[in-house]
């Protein structure tokens, strides 16, 4: 386990703090920004638990009034000896391996099984066991002794994040999480979409599991294939956290995300609404997620849009009832709105497709699927982007596309047309929308790209 563990304070800092009052500084400068952020008193610094002083660490020279000591003036008293090797804990430190699980490892490290289950069982509640990620380490205390027991476990599965059990008295387990102080930073990063979009914010410092979600919450609003032009531009605000040394110990959420369109700037904002639902809102606080996605899918081009088109092999002109998606068999295809299955089975020249019966009557279809996901079965309540299948060429289909139709009032509609009306935020959560994005406008104001400020850590 990293030594900086053995000094973590029990300070707790909330997750997903609201924005502070203000900017702490502005800088380009990580490292100054990192000691303006240390700037304001730490909270109380609570030792941990376990963290015990060092042989190494006492004093060689007693104190001369140090009571019970014989005042001999060259006396040099030296601490007791170190306790013989079989009377301290023995420390293990085992690394996970692929196909490793904490029980597993455990049992190689001779820890009884029941004890290891009842630890494991408390441990669970601050940490899924199975979540464990190979390379991980996990430090184990075993009591001296022929047969030990099982004292501790202490594993750190993300950055600043550390969950530990130990062994009570009366032989009980005790569960508690240590989260290490840490700083939180916006940070801004632009750039253009030139050579696409997601390398493109990659490149400028997104993270590409955000990077990944944007586009995905972009997705209900733009059509990259036609809607994303070369010099067109992004700007992504959003957390990071360092520890106290500096070092990134992870991101937290996208707070607002602008695309400036050739013709249009689009803005996505993230708010918590006074129920506690996460959503995602444009500019004006219309929730995004009442609309339709526009790609049911990632990284799709268009093949065929909707409308009048001359059919490839009877030559005559046809409606087409859907758009087509060209994309490799596999490709995960998404629900377009949330909903309820109603089938997914094979109907002829559709292939495999499912169904999605949706608010107001509205129906979506996904045809010429190579396979359901598992989860994929009438009946079944499915949350816009559940993945229900993938891309093939089912049915009567040239090659691996998605065809997706969008029904409404009993006939077929242009899916690109088809947008669900939005709820838009009213009352206290739109006056606290509008307070969040003047907020957050005003810090973001006048930094550069790549920049970070202190935020509070309230
Ligand atoms: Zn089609």
């Amino acid at each position: 386990m990293r030594p900086s563990l053995a000094i973590a304070t029990l300070a707790l800092i909330s997750l997903y703090p609201a924005i502070g009052p203000g900017p702490a500084i502005l800088t380009s400068r990580p490292e100054a920004a990192h000691e303006a952020a240390l700037a304001p008193p730490a909270e109380p610094q609570a030792a941990a638990p376990w963290s015990e002083p060092c042989i190494t660490d006492l004093p060689s020279v007693a104190p001369a009034d140090a009571p019970g000591i014989n005042p001999a003036p060259t006396a040099v008293i030296l601490p007791d000896a170190p306790p013989k090797e079989a009377e301290v804990p023995q420390e293990r430190i085992l690394v996970v391996a692929r196909g490793d699980t904490l029980a597993s490892l455990l049992d190689g490290a001779g820890v009884d099984s029941a004890d290891a289950h009842a630890a494991i069982e408390r441990l669970a509640r601050q940490f899924r066991p199975s979540q464990l990620r190979p390379g991980t380490e996990i430090a184990i205390r075993l009591s001296p002794g022929e047969t030990p027991d099982l004292l501790d476990i202490e594993i750190e599965p993300e950055p600043g994040r550390t969950v530990r059990v130990a062994r009570q008295p009366d032989g009980s387990w005790a569960d508690s999480l240590t989260i290490a102080p840490r700083s939180r930073f916006l940070v801004r990063a632009e750039g253009s979409v030139d050579g696409g979009l997601f390398p493109a914010m990659t490149r400028s410092g997104v993270p590409a599991g955000m990077a990944l979600s944007l586009i995905r919450i972009l997705g209900h609003q733009v059509d990259f294939q036609r809607d994303l032009q070369p010099g067109d531009r992004f700007e992504v605000l959003f957390d990071r956290f360092r520890d106290d040394e500096g070092d990134v110990l992870g991101h937290g959420q996208i707070l607002k995300a602008t695309l400036t369109l050739s013709g249009r700037t689009l803005e996505v904002w993230r708010y918590k609404n006074r129920a506690g639902d996460v959503e995602w809102y444009d500019a004006q606080g219309r929730s995004l997620r009442r609309s339709f996605m526009r790609t049911p899918l990632d990284g799709a081009r268009v093949s065929s849009g909707f409308g009048p088109r001359s059919h490839p092999v009877l030559g005559f002109n046809r409606v087409h009832q859907g758009i087509d998606f060209a994309a490799p068999t596999g490709t995960p295809i998404y629900a377009a709105a949330e909903g309820v299955i109603i089938s997914a089975k094979r109907e002829g020249g559709y292939g495999l497709m499912v169904r999605i019966r949706h608010a107001n009557g509205v129906e979506t279809r996904y045809a010429h699927m190579s396979r359901f996901a598992r989860n994929a079965t009438a009946g079944r309540r499915v949350r816009q982007g559940a993945v229900i299948g993938a891309v093939g060429s089912t049915g009567l289909s040239t090659g691996p596309h998605l065809h997706y139709e969008v029904v409404a009032g009993g006939r077929q509609v242009n899916p690109a047309r088809h947008v669900q009306e939005a709820v838009r935020l009213a009352g206290a959560d739109l006056a606290a929308f509008r307070a969040r994005q003047s907020r957050i406008t005003r810090i973001a104001a006048g930094f550069g790209s790549g920049d970070e400020i202190a935020l509070a850590s309230d």
